[in-house]
């Protein structure tokens, strides 16, 4: 089974309530491959959503509690975060999953690359605080740009 951001499904789930559909995810559920989660909403999270940015660090920091993640309010929303993460981890060993196609660039599934704290569109180096946690724990964690070529 692969674990995959539900909004690459088509489902609304997005701070925005719109989603980001890939067709060939579709494909992946069609067969039984895939476990669908939206870490957001699992960490108690509305949707839609003021969209959030991890600040001063990456996920792996907020999960060792030197960095912390906002709202564009400026609501600190960690707890959330953590907590969605940790549900998604729970969803993945349930299914015994060790891949997951994550959205990229997100706070909770983007991996490598996220924005990085300003709300100005920039990017830095880092993962998202469930991507972070999936690593952790040993899963091959893609996004929606390189799957293709580990499917
Ligand atoms: S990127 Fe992740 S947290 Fe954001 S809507 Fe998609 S599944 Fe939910």
């Amino acid at each position: 089974m692969i674990l995959i951001s539900a909004c690459l499904a088509g489902i609304n789930c997005r701070y925005d309530g719109g989603s980001k559909q890939i067709v060939e995810i579709e494909k992946l559920i069609k067969e039984g491959k895939a476990v669908l989660v939206c870490p957001e909403q699992l960490g108690g999270l509305p949707t839609p959503r003021i969209p959030c940015e991890i600040r001063d660090g990456d996920g792996r920091s907020v999960l060792e509690k030197s960095a912390a993640v906002y709202n564009r309010e400026g609501a600190n929303l960690t707890d959330c975060f953590i907590r969605g993460a940790e549900e998604t981890l729970k969803i993945a060993k349930l299914y015994g999953v060790e891949k997951a196609i994550l959205k990229a660039r997100s706070p909770s599934c983007g991996k490598d690359r996220i924005y990085d704290g300003s709300f100005q569109k920039k990017v830095t180096h880092g993962d998202g605080v469930t991507a972070a946690l999936l690593r952790k724990h040993g899963i091959l964690v893609l996004d929606e740009e390189d799957f293709r070529e580990y499917i």
